[in-house]
């Protein structure tokens, strides 16, 4: 009885709770205490302080164009012209929020990116990498997904809660953050290939997507979704954020060899021919205008929220066996890393790389084909691994890739039944 009367006098010295209508309630010194909800808001206060305090810059150092060039150049194999254009673009991007805090008042265009290129030349990673290397927030959206309000499907504003979350929620992160649209081409006016099951317009979207890209204070809705009346939003403005937009502007070149009165060079090319067919390909592509994108279906205001646009090459047969080898991240040296990890060894004969990129442009997707590729021939291989004794080599041939031969391997030691 008595204690039940201690109990109920004893109460957090923060709120004055009791310990009836608090979850816990933790003891101090003598007569003090605090209970679980004050020790959480405690908490957020003090997180809050630490962010504003210990905040990173947002822009440790501003890197040069050269700079961001050669780091992009540790990652990403050719598509020199639109490394080049994009490390001059974020330059600037980025030069302008510290022309902001100047006193003249020259208004800095932002500088915004369309990328056009084939499926896997590295539209996206292109983007990845240029977020990481500035250490901002990364998202990537699918601009088919995307709707009018109103219309079944994604708002606008949930393109940018992705950012947010990789933001941890901070909006002045976000705020400086990078977002990458990708299918851009997918919208166009008259697109032969916008979905069936979307109800909206391709123009419809682009103007939805316009506000975002012009630069507004969007309400985000933080659990996602449709909005409600009732739910708090962020909010974000975007005025800062560089958005880079991508897509394969699959028949552009019709477009653009019509206006420079070119002939279709290619257009028969037998198989062959291909890499030579590629050749001009990729000239035409770089001749891109903006007329040519409008003439594609994108509207004069939406490519005005583009001011700047790189294309992308499509990757010759020697790009790809560069694409698997060189990169920091290449396919080659993350699986010989697996096998390292086991004490063994695996190599590649400079033909089983050929006979993999001939693979991968036969699969008419870039190098996006390659990941696919390896698990094929490497399965069983990264299967039986971990039970073969240490000291094995691995030999990829181009049977082994063919298919025509197993992934056998040499080892000093005889292998145990
Ligand atoms: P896209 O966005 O143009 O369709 P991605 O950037 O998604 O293509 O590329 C698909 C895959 O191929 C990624 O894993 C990427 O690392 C790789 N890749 C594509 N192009 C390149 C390139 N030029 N250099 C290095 N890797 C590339």
């Amino acid at each position: 009885m008595a204690k039940k009367a201690m109990n109920d006098k004893m109460a957090c010295s923060f709120c004055g709770r009791n310990q009836t209508k608090v979850g816990r309630l933790i003891q101090g010194n003598s007569n003090t205490f605090i209970c679980n909800e004050c020790v959480e808001t405690c908490h957020m206060l003090i997180k809050k302080e630490e962010d504003q305090t210990t905040a990173k810059p947002l822009f440790s150092k501003i890197l040069t164009p050269a700079q961001i060039k050669e780091q992009l150049d540790a990652y990403i194999i050719g598509q020199e012209t639109a490394k080049k254009t994009l490390a001059v673009a974020v330059y600037n991007h980025y030069k302008r929020f510290i022309a902001k805090t100047d006193t003249d008042d020259i208004e800095l265009e932002k500088s915004n990116v369309l990328l056009i290129g084939p499926t896997g030349s590295g539209k996206t990673v292109l983007a990845r990498t240029l977020a990481r290397i500035l250490d901002v927030p990364f998202a990537i959206a699918d601009a088919t997904t995307v709707t009018e309000a109103g219309y079944v499907g994604e708002d606008v504003e949930n393109i940018l809660l992705a950012l947010l979350r990789n933001a941890d929620f901070n909006p002045q992160r976000a705020q400086h953050g990078i977002i990458y649209i990708d299918e851009i081409d997918k919208i166009s006016r008259k697109s032969p290939n916008s979905s069936i099951t979307r109800d909206v317009s391709g123009e419809g979207v682009q103007q939805a997507l316009l506000k975002i890209l012009e630069g507004v204070i969007a309400n985000v809705p933080p659990q996602g979704g449709r909005k409600h009346p009732e739910q708090q939003y962020i909010q974000l403005d975007t005025r800062d954020i560089l958005f880079i937009c991508g897509g394969t502007f699959t028949g552009i070149e019709e477009i653009i060899r019509r206006r420079i009165g070119q002939k279709n060079i290619g257009f028969d090319a037998k198989k062959n021919e291909r890499l030579e067919s590629n050749e001009s390909l990729s000239s035409v592509l770089s001749k891109v205008e903006e007329e040519d994108i409008i003439e594609y279906g994108l509207i004069v205001e939406f490519l005005g929220r583009l001011p700047i646009v790189a294309s992308l090459m499509p990757l010759t047969q020697e790009d790809l066996v560069k694409i698997m080898t060189e990169p920091k991240n290449a396919l080659v040296k993350q699986y010989q890393k697996f096998f390292d990890m086991e004490k063994s060894k695996l190599e590649f004969s400079s033909e089983s790389l050929v006979e993999i990129s001939k693979k991968a442009i036969e699969k008419e997707t870039g190098a996006r084909a390659l990941r696919s590729i390896f698990e094929g021939f490497m399965l069983d291989a990264m299967y039986n691994l971990p039970s073969v004794k240490e000291n094995a080599t691995f030999l990829v041939t181009p049977e082994v890739v063919r298919g025509e031969a197993p992934l056998v391997y040499t080892q000093k030691y005889k292998q145990s039944a």
